[in-house]
């Protein structure tokens, strides 16, 4: 008799440069898993708005628009395979390296903070995974978008690692800012989503707590690879 595997979602959650994309992007590789960069939409959300001279500051006006655009993640395929770890259509454009410029993770934190904003990406967000297995990567997915995932890590390193982490990303992508700079900008960001009002960032109840500040990209696939293997095999 063939048994069937336990189907597994994996919702990571963590502050600024935890290493959760790099993490579950392998994880999803790995497993064969759909990974589903949920900050990415955020940051779509906050390039429609730069690109039509809306202010980011305007809640009304940015709940308005997450209903309006068309945002689309997809598994980077043939040319686009260029090292993104996704490729962001929004409204039908490519926009998966401007989506990555500093200045759209502070836009993405700042609209985040909206009711209006988070229920239209929220939505979206649960259906993109009903039936599937994925690895679902942001700040709210463990507490909020899917609360019932098998395995919820919530993945966390010291401050001064991950402003190294974020200034080489930052490096490798052609932006050159100083350490200090970067410290600020993850400072502030941590703090805005960790008090703001609608789904805060914190760990979900029951969450696994992964600290990866020692540790290899690839020792924490290990780790979290065995974690769902060992989840899989339960009935
Ligand atoms: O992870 P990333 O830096 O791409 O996310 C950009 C921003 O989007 C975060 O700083 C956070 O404010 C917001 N975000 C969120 N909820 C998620 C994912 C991202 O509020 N599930």
């Amino acid at each position: 008799m063939v048994m069937r595997k336990k189907k597994v979602r994996i919702a990571i959650d963590g502050p600024v440069a935890a290493g959760k994309s790099s993490v579950a992007e392998k994880v999803a590789e790995r497993l064969g898993l759909l990974y589903v960069d949920t900050g990415a939409m955020y940051r779509a959300v906050a390039l429609a708005a730069k690109d039509k001279g809306l202010s980011w500051e305007d809640e009304a006006e940015m709940g308005k628009l997450a209903e309006q655009v068309d945002i689309k993640l997809e598994s980077p395929k043939g040319k686009k395979r260029d090292g993104r770890k996704v490729t962001v259509y929004l409204d039908g454009k490519d926009v998966s390296r401007r989506i990555r410029e500093a200045e759209m993770g502070e836009g993405a934190s700042v609209v985040s903070q909206y009711l209006g904003v988070r229920k239209v990406l929220v939505r979206q967000q649960q259906g993109i995974s009903k039936g599937r297995e994925v690895v679902m990567e942001g700040r709210d997915i463990g507490t909020w978008v899917l609360p019932e995932a098998e395995v919820k890590i919530y993945m966390d390193a010291t401050p001064a690692t991950r402003v190294e982490r974020k200034q080489k990303q930052l490096r490798d992508f052609g932006e050159k800012f100083s350490a200090a700079d970067v410290r600020k900008d993850v400072m502030t960001r941590d703090t805005r989503e960790m008090t703001r009002k609608v789904d805060p960032l914190r760990p979900a109840p029951g969450a696994w707590m992964l600290d990866t500040t020692d540790l290899s990209i690839d020792e924490v696939v290990e780790k979290i690879a065995e974690r769902v293997e060992s989840e899989r095999q339960k009935s």
